[in-house]
């Protein structure tokens, strides 16, 4: 079963054979995120996975069952070889991946290895709430070189606020005892990096310095899905950019830190964009996006973040049991995502920040009834940041040419 060649998206009825006959070529699949589990241990409250618009969670298996993973390993490993990749990344998510329990996990990695023995390198990373990390877990990662990213939003009283179990506590506690773990000298070479979510409403140094106490390597700062239709929450009396006045702050401590105290995603793209590199994340930029998720049940979906918009967004119609990846290759939802401008709105496109931008994140430009084809929703605030970091590299270039 493959997907019609003239399937419709909701912004743009994308022909996929003329664009192939022009020349677009896909970006193969660098990232294959696996969800082996649908369940979570916390009900964060800005959760797109259990709080948006799509609730297809409900209707798939709990747990991967093995026959899956092993299938989806032979498609991943079939990709790789059809397209030469020397690299490609295994994502396990939820859910709560960790509730899928050590003996599922250890088998699970364990196939994975073994399937990858070839030229190709299989990167593999666990993206975490962390509830449920222990030296247990934390061996089994180490053994098979599996890196852990851990969710946490800041200080105790802000991440305790929004990420919160099913009853109201905190999961701060929990988090914090896995972290000690993770950044000790026994384990810290699996450490990949903290993700937070910006909140406008905590003090932005605050949080920097709660995250920084855990020394990670990585982190990422990542603006909550929002869209047109479900617009972000806002203080009618602030700023109207509590997200860039939240992300500068950050911005200018880390900028000006005497030395590189961590590295942070979203910053380094912008700068790399400002000087005419190319991005590393979904949320700036037009770097094709190549990623592709594998739910529970086997079913091949697009990036998960789309979940936000609508019921069924992330939809292909594919399963590793009967399609290859290069099938999902040719959906308009991920065409859309590898053609850079000519995805993006006309206002995007007369943006003179539209290289740097990229539209921002697919997820934000959405709007019911109008699909993709419009600016993010966080416009005014990705042109604020935009400006300001240009402005503090300009100064920096200016200064180094005097
Ligand atoms: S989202 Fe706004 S800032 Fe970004 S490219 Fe589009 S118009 Fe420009």
């Amino acid at each position: 079963m493959g997907v019609p060649r003239t399937a419709r998206w909701p912004d743009l009825a994308l022909d996929v054979a003329a664009l192939r006959a022009a020349g677009h070529r896909p970006a193969p699949f660098q990232d294959v995120v696996l969800k082996v589990h649908q369940r979570c241990n916390l009900a964060c409250d800005y959760c797109y996975v259990y709080t948006m618009a799509d609730r297809s969670w409900r209707d798939r298996p709990p747990v991967m069952e093995r026959a899956t993973w092993l299938k989806a390993a032979d498609r991943m490993a079939e990709h790789a070889a059809a397209h030469g990749s020397s690299t490609i990344r295994l994502v396990l998510h939820g859910g709560e991946p960790l509730l899928a329990g050590l003996d599922r996990l250890t088998a699970l990695v364990g196939d994975f290895r073994a399937r990858f023995t070839g030229d190709c390198r299989l990167d593999i990373q666990v993206q975490t709430n962390a509830v449920l990390l222990d030296t247990a877990l934390l061996d089994l990662f180490r053994r098979q070189g599996v890196r852990v990213g851990v969710s946490l939003d800041g200080t105790a009283g802000d991440n305790d606020r929004r990420r919160r179990h099913a009853d109201g506590r905190g999961s701060h506690a929990a988090v914090d005892r896995a972290l000690r773990l993770l950044g000790s000298p026994a384990y810290r070479e699996v450490f990949a990096g903290l993700l937070c979510t910006v909140d406008p409403s905590t003090d932005p140094l605050a949080t920097y310095g709660a995250l920084l106490a855990y020394g990670p390597p990585q982190v990422d700062l990542l603006i909550p899905h929002a869209n047109w239709s479900t617009p972000p929450e806002r203080d009618p009396a602030g700023s109207g950019t509590p997200h860039a006045d939240w992300l500068i702050a950050v911005f200018d401590r880390w900028y000006d830190a005497p030395r590189q105290e961590t590295g942070i995603r979203l910053f380094e793209d912008v700068i790399a964009l400002v000087l005419g590199g190319s991005s590393r994340s979904e949320q700036v930029g037009l770097s094709p996006v190549a990623a592709v998720v594998v739910e529970s049940d086997g079913s091949i979906e697009l990036v998960d973040s789309l979940k936000s918009s609508y019921p069924g967004a992330c939809f292909t119609g594919l399963t590793v049991f009967d399609d290859p990846f290069d099938a999902a290759l040719d959906h308009p939802g991920v065409v859309a995502r590898q053609i850079g401008v000519e995805a993006l709105s006309p206002a995007c496109r007369a943006c003179p920040m539209h290289t740097v931008c990229g539209g921002g994140h697919y997820a934000h430009r959405y709007r019911a009834g109008a699909g993709y084809l419009n600016p993010s929703v966080y416009c005014a605030d990705l042109g604020r940041l935009i400006r300001h970091v240009s402005s503090r590299v300009a100064t920096d270039l200016r200064r180094l040419q005097a």
